[in-house]
């Protein structure tokens, strides 16, 4: 029985503790192009400086490093790719302009960018920007990045026209109902995404005009936060503000004006970190999507002022998150909402489970824990969400994204709409198949680290060494790595034994070793690495069982790291676009499984025929699963009542 109750908390605070040991170690900074400013360096004057305090032990590379080969993850980038193509400029910049009073004929757009909604630009010149960045790194695609750079453009007169540094697609007294305690949606969640973008736009592809505008919004910010007490920001911190903190904080890291640090710190939520701090999970209430940001600024705070109460608070959220309330893909929220205690989940399944934005939040903070500890089993859990809820949630037809993905038996999968959808989870979806490279592999000064198995490119120019990495994983049971050396080179390259792993063998040169690793640990083959050598690495998978923590009768089955969906009829085109979920009680009826306890798995077998493909064994309905990923147009169940009969 795989549960995430196996990451054990002990285990765990004994690595945390030994990476922040090791952390006091004085930084190596190498030079490195500019990148990710979580990664702690910029480049100023052509010189490299850091203002992080906590540097993290392993890096990523710079997404420009990578590229993608064939494959899903190839398949969702291209999508999102032709989706973002889709969104012409003057259409995204319309509602900016029509608030600072400049003339727009454009069409406007629908959904959460219509003009009367209140959230209207957090897409149009937030994500988008972000998602256009992040996309122009990953793939070098110019035409992105020109029609992105002409949306800066275009907010910057905005910018222009409102004066005091405000940017925004809505009018400035929002912020008043804001701190009135007066009715808005979230004014800061919004003005975050904006900020995001700009500064995305200047990381990734060197835009100034985007950071003097960000800069620009931050001083207005800190001229509103300001003026207000302590308690009073603490009021206002009561409705959503997305990730203020970590903006303002990734600002810092660019500029080091120690100025944005302390504004980002006013959006520290008192009554939500210090449970955290003290180890006390008070989560149950809270609308989930609100609240990972917080916790992904805690972990800047962490990596930019050194205070440890801020890893305490990132550490124990991450545990309790996905010990005691991540279902088998990985996601968590049901409703948006945590509502119940600890490792209760048994009753909450339905149609509006995992929220797509939380998958993408709680995979961001992991590659933060991860950068402080090398700890494979966060990417265990990484892999786990990649897998389950990011695959398998954009429609490969069109790019267009899903906002909950219904973990309930008999329901569908449910797509916005391209020009009239644009929520939250478009904006998130958006930038995360923007960013599919940045987390394969990862490095310090003498290894490497092997973290997914995906087909990619490495080019390591530092250190004159490419990697190429062929697999068709998850088809393939196992990955071959290539390597390309100027010279030959000493390394450690870290290969990840996944939880699921059953076994395992790998091969230098066709030559097999005699010895390998345990699941949820790296295999370590440090020698001096020359052009052609090879490496094969064997992962056999096999099928397991996730049961709910709470209720052993209620399982879902998996194959290696695949969440497996009983897949029925197909849906038809109207029920596949435009709505968050598919309504209650529309669900069709599943058959419960009747199952052998001894043999958890035996109502299930492979299918000789078709790869990845099984077949119920000894059920009322003969029963077909495949990967959740690959269910696109049809009702699925995930969740089965399991009938365990003994043998
Ligand atoms: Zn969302």
């Amino acid at each position: 029985m795989t549960r995430f109750g196996q990451f054990s908390r002990r285990n765990f605070m004994t690595t945390a503790v030994a990476a922040a040991g090791s952390a006091l170690l004085p930084k190596v900074l190498m030079a490195s192009p500019r990148q990710d400013p979580v990664v702690d360096i910029t480049q100023k004057d052509g010189k490299t400086v850091s203002y992080e305090k906590i540097p993290w032990q392993v890096r990523p590379f710079a997404m420009k490093q990578v590229r993608l080969g064939e494959g899903s993850c190839k398949i969702a980038m291209e999508a999102d790719r032709q989706y973002l193509h889709s969104l012409p400029p003057e259409r995204l910049l319309h509602t900016f302009r029509i608030n600072a009073g400049i003339a727009s004929s454009a069409q406007p757009l629908g959904g959460w960018e219509a003009p009367d909604c209140e959230l209207r630009g957090h897409y149009a010149g937030g994500h988008y920007l972000s998602a256009c960045a992040l996309m122009y790194a990953s793939s070098g695609d110019e035409d992105l990045k020109k029609n992105a750079d002409t949306v800066v453009a275009g907010l910057g007169n905005c910018q222009a026209a409102l004066k005091s540094g405000y940017l925004s697609a809505f009018p400035i007294e929002f912020f008043d109902r804001l701190r009135e305690r007066q009715r808005v949606w979230a004014p800061f969640y919004t003005v975050h995404k904006i900020m995001a973008g700009l500064l995305d736009m200047y990381v990734y592809c060197g835009n100034e005009q985007a950071l003097e505008m960000v800069q620009k919004m931050a001083g207005w910010t800190a001229g509103y936060t300001g003026s207000l007490s302590y308690d009073h920001m603490q009021r206002v911190l009561g409705t959503e503000y997305g990730g203020m903190g970590e903006v303002l904080s990734n600002l810092y890291a660019v500029t080091g004006k120690d100025y944005y640090l302390e504004v980002a710190q006013r959006f520290d939520k008192q009554q939500f970190f210090d449970p955290l701090a003290a180890h006390r999970d008070e989560l149950k209430g809270l609308h989930v999507n609100t609240h990972i940001p917080q916790v992904i600024a805690a972990a800047r705070y962490y990596e930019l002022t050194g205070e440890s109460r801020y890893r305490e608070i990132a550490e124990y959220f991450w545990h309790e998150v996905v010990s005691e309330r991540s279902y088998c893909t990985g996601g968590t929220s049901n409703g948006e909402s945590w509502n119940t205690d600890p490792g209760k989940l048994s009753t909450e399944l339905g149609p509006s489970t995992t929220e797509c934005c939380c998958a993408y939040n709680m995979m961001k903070l992991t590659r933060h824990l991860f950068g402080w500890s090398a700890d494979p089993r966060l990417m265990d859990y990484y892999e786990r969400t990649l897998f389950n809820h990011r695959l398998g949630t954009i429609n490969p037809e069109d790019g267009t994204m899903m906002y909950y993905l219904p973990l309930a038996a008999g329901y569908w999968k449910t797509f916005g709409k391209p020009f009239d959808s644009l929520w939250c989870c478009t904006g998130t979806g958006s930038e995360e198949y923007a960013k599919l490279t940045d987390t394969i592999y990862f490095h310090d000064a003498d290894s490497l680290y092997v973290n997914l198995y995906l087909d990619s490119q490495l080019d390591w120019s530092e250190k004159g060494l490419r990697f190429q990495q062929e697999t068709r994983f998850p088809e393939e049971q196992g990955t071959t790595i290539t390597v390309s050396a100027k010279n030959p080179a000493r390394l450690a390259i870290n290969l990840r034994i996944p939880y699921w792993a059953q076994g395992g063998s790998v091969k230098i040169n066709g030559a097999a070793l005699p010895a390998f690793s345990s699941p949820s640990s790296y295999l370590t083959l440090d020698r001096v690495w020359k052009t052609g050598d090879k490496i094969e690495l064997s992962l056999p998978m096999g099928l397991h069982i996730h049961s709910m923590p709470d209720d052993e009768t209620i399982q879902a089955a998996m194959y290696g790291p695949l969440v497996l969906a009983g897949r029925f009829e197909a849906v038809t085109k109207d029920m596949s676009y435009g709505d968050y979920e598919p309504k209650p009680g529309d669900q069709r009826k599943v058959p419960d499984i009747i199952a052998d306890a001894s043999k958890p798995t035996a109502w299930i077998e492979p299918d000789a025929k078709q790869s990845l493909t099984f077949q119920t064994v000894g059920q009322s309905q003969p029963i077909t699963l495949v990967p959740l990923n690959k269910v696109i147009h049809e009702r699925y169940a995930v969740y089965w009542k399991v009938d365990n009969k003994s043998a």
